[in-house]
């Protein structure tokens, strides 16, 4: 049997958090046919549902870049939390330099009040610094960014830690490259956490002991398939890793050109149904 695994922004979603009436076809086609079609995403388990919800599908999460592993029935059987002191140690960095970040729980995204504010102010700066540039489409990315669900404002960092929480992921964005930069800088070489990004502007954090891609050969054991039979779709760094296990790897025609090189095949834009495309071109050739 087969498995197809698929990034949700960028890939299945079109540029509005959609997902198009062909891929909702294509993806129940392949159902149909029996394949294990398996969402793997940077969101949180609750706000990926939604948007499954949305158009009638279902099908096994992998929530948070392989913090959480949900079956088709919605049950959790896989969180890989961040040690606590770990994600204060992290938070009250971003928190104390400026930065816009959201904390993810297995039930909230947790982000300060004035963090929106913040972004627009940078906003500001980087049309400042460069007239040019096209602010509006640099808007739309922050609300595409804002669109998710399940937001709690804090007032303070120290909200976070009032009660116990599994921490799964924190995510930092910034329109300042150097900003961004500076906070890679700092963290990268740190033993307890993966850094990754899921577009031009953020970096997502989460425990080293995991990644989209451990989750994914978790869940193909757990489901009794094997990798060999698996096709991943994605646009980003943080897909990576679930490129390297599978035997087909597709890179959306968004993508940058670093994902591209690494994968097997490169399908349509998320503009284009790219994964209703690459389903049709493997059913020709595997099913
Ligand atoms: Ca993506």
């Amino acid at each position: 049997m087969f498995l197809i695994a698929l990034d949700l922004d960028g890939t299945v979603l079109n540029n509005r958090n959609e997902i198009s009436e062909e891929n909702v076809k294509a993806i129940e086609y392949a159902q149909q046919k029996g394949i294990e079609v398996v969402i793997a995403t940077g969101r949180a388990y609750f706000d990926a549902q939604s948007i499954l919800k949305k158009v009638g599908l279902s099908a096994p999460v992998i929530g948070t870049n392989g913090s959480t592993i949900h079956t088709k029935e919605g049950n959790c059987f896989s969180q890989v939390a961040m040690e606590e002191n770990v994600v204060k140690e992290l938070v009250e960095w971003l928190d104390q330099h400026q930065y816009y970040y959201e904390v993810f729980t297995d039930k909230e995204i947790f982000t300060p009040k004035n963090a929106r504010n913040l972004l627009m102010e940078e906003l500001d700066k980087v049309k400042h610094q460069n007239p040019t540039i096209n602010t509006n489409e640099l808007k739309e990315i922050a609300e595409r960014q804002f669109g998710q669900e399940g937001y709690v404002f804090i007032e303070n960092v120290s909200d976070l830690f009032s009660e116990k929480h599994p921490f799964l992921n924190v995510l930092t964005f910034s329109f300042e490259k150097n900003k961004l930069e500076k906070f890679f800088h700092k963290f990268q070489s740190n033993q307890y956490l993966t850094i990754v990004s899921s577009g031009e502007y953020n970096f997502e954090i989460h425990s080293r002991q995991t990644s989209k891609g451990i989750a994914l050969e978790n869940l193909s054991y757990k489901l009794g398939l094997s990798l060999e039979h698996a096709m991943a779709i994605g646009d980003s760094i943080n897909d990576l890793s679930m490129f390297e296990k599978v035997k087909y790897s597709v890179a959306m025609g968004n993508a940058n050109d670093k994902i591209k090189a690494v994968c097997n095949m490169i399908t349509e834009t998320n503009e284009e149904n790219g994964v209703a495309k690459a389903i049709y071109t493997l059913s020709l050739i595997h099913i």
